[in-house]
């Protein structure tokens, strides 16, 4: 009975291991960062909103980019890695399929009128969005989804 329980607990962190996240980044002042693709990037005072996914390890990933010292490997590596950028708040949609990763930005971008700063950022395997890099000037209140 004990190792069934324990079997159980063990496929359900599994299982919520994976999903949809925000991540929400506060840049302090002006800010350019030179990107190979990209090039110059100016990144105006205020919040920027990145929608990502991890079909595994989510924990992880979000580890990850709370770490000021890493590789830049993502597009948002970038930012996370730079002093001007905070992060702030974290947004964990546990489970989620990939595919809820787009519906997420245009649900963001239409309810709070966000724009996107820098046209492919962080969406290279989609191509549908505009960007998974949005912003606002002022903090948006997501508990609202
Ligand atoms: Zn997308």
């Amino acid at each position: 009975m004990k190792e069934l329980e324990l079997g159980l607990k063990k496929e359900l962190i599994i299982i919520s291991n994976s999903g949809i996240y925000i991540l929400e980044l506060y840049c302090k002042e002006r800010t350019q960062i030179t990107h190979k693709k990209f090039g110059a990037m100016n990144f105006a005072k205020g919040y920027y909103y990145y929608v990502g996914s991890a079909q595994k390890n989510l924990y992880q990933r979000i580890e990850r980019h709370k770490r000021k010292e890493k590789n830049l490997h993502w597009h948002i590596d970038y930012l996370t890695t730079n002093n001007n950028f905070k992060l702030k708040r974290i947004f964990t949609f546990k489970s989620k399929q990939k595919k809820f990763e787009c519906i997420l930005v245009s649900e963001i971008e239409n309810l709070f009128n966000l724009t996107y700063p820098i046209k492919h950022f962080g969406n290279s395997d989609c191509n549908s969005c505009v960007s998974h890099l949005l912003f606002s000037k002022s903090k948006i209140v997501l508990e609202r989804l």
